[in-house]
């Protein structure tokens, strides 16, 4: 992105004005929502030789669209890869970087804690259409990568913290095991979204992020990304999301840019809020764990220390009771709603594993009562005293 300016380099520079042309649409201090399916040509040549990396030619909205492409030039730049591309869900991202990475017979090494959805596309789709096998690991420790590798194995998919147990994987370990098998590394970044870390520094191939979450940041948008720092890979990743046509609209990537502006001031306060809560959550009685990276009590706390700069507003918890008590206290709760996603202003609650069978909680390492919360902006009192109440009717 050489035309950007020198001095856009702070994270919050980026968000407030990188990738952003104010004197291609009137000084506007907000772009437009280019609402246009198709951008016109002088000439056939113009349109036969234009180069669609180019910033400033468009031919047809799944190719590329401006407004797609200003968020586009934010992500690359705070993931300090070459580029990045937005697609309609995170689930179009993760899945567009699994086909453009495996091939027919390709083997993956994923951790057990990675994102369900995910790990149901591998197990079905590249299993069934691919003949792809992929094996399960912990991640915790290096050698559960080393000991899985085999002469085929072409992608590490990683998601550190996970965003249910919270475990870790070392990356820049697990990175320097992919180099030497010639595999690429995949990792989630959600949690920590690109202002509390950066993969692609710890030797990761792609970042991917559901942008519904923290980027989005107000529960009304649905969106995924993929940064990388390889140019080939870039290119690929180009052609494939053109053909599988998973770019997002122009109205969901300017919500993006919207969300992305205040981005680092809000998850700050959610870790803050987070933290407290969590503080709250170890100290009372009733709780048997608590899972956020950010307490020292976690056991990957140092390694937490090494590769991110923060924490979000996500945390997990164990009571003393089984799955009814921990469903009374979730139903309980007034200002914590029972919803799946996170990231957004409001604070929620869920319980991930409270249909999983007692083996399958076994490898997730989380048992069928643990508690996922979201920390929202309500302020930590208010949660605080709502966990309260809650856990004294228990
Ligand atoms: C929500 C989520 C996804 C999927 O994103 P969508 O935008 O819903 O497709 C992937 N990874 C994590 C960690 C998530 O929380």
């Amino acid at each position: 992105m050489s035309d950007q300016k020198e001095y856009l380099k702070s994270s919050r520079l980026i968000t407030a004005h990188y990738g952003e042309e104010y004197e291609h649409y009137y000084n506007a201090i907000v772009p437009p929502v280019f609402m246009n399916s198709l951008n016109v040509f002088e000439t056939l040549d113009d349109y036969y030789e234009f180069d669609r990396r180019d910033r400033h030619k468009y031919c047809y909205g799944r190719v590329q669209n401006p407004t797609v492409r200003i968020l586009e030039d934010k992500i690359g730049a705070l993931e300090h890869g070459v580029g990045a591309l937005a697609f309609a869900s995170g689930m179009a991202a993760a899945t567009t970087a699994v086909l453009a990475v495996c091939r027919a017979g390709s083997h993956v090494i994923c951790i057990h804690n990675a994102y369900g959805p995910l790990k149901d596309f591998l197990n079905g789709y590249c299993r069934e259409h691919m003949n792809m096998e992929t094996t399960y690991v912990e991640g915790d420790r290096l050698e559960d990568f080393e000991n899985a590798v085999r002469d085929n194995t072409d992608l590490m998919i990683l998601e550190s913290p996970s965003s249910v147990v919270f475990s870790l994987q070392d990356i820049r370990g697990v990175a320097e095991i992919a180099e030497k098998c010639k595999a690429k590394v995949y990792i989630d970044n959600t949690f920590c979204t690109s202002i509390y870390q950066q993969p692609l520094d710890l030797g990761a191939d792609i970042v991917m992020h559901t942008t519904s979450k923290y980027i989005g940041g107000h529960s009304d948008v649905i969106g995924g990304m993929l940064a990388v720092k390889d140019e080939k890979l870039m290119e690929k990743l180009l052609a494939y999301r053109e053909l599988f046509g998973g770019i997002p609209g122009p109205m969901e990537a300017w919500l993006m840019i919207r969300g992305l502006r205040t981005m680092e001031v809000r998850i700050g306060k959610h870790q803050e809020t987070a933290m407290e809560v969590a503080r709250f959550l170890e100290s009372h009685p009733k709780v048997r764990k608590v899972n956020y990276p950010g307490l020292p009590s976690h056991p990957q706390y140092e390694l937490m220390k090494r590769q991110q700069k923060g924490n979000t507003g996500l945390l997990s918890f164990e009571i003393d009771g089984g799955v009814e008590q921990a469903t009374r206290l979730a139903e309980s709760l007034k200002i914590f709603k029972i919803g799946v996603s996170w990231g957004g202003f409001e604070s929620l609650v869920f319980l991930p594993h409270a249909r999983q069978t007692p083996e399958n909680c076994q490898k997730l390492r989380g048992d069928q009562n643990i508690i996922r919360i979201h920390c929202g902006l309500e302020g930590a009192d208010a949660l605080i005293a709502d966990l309260a109440d809650a856990l004294e009717k228990l």
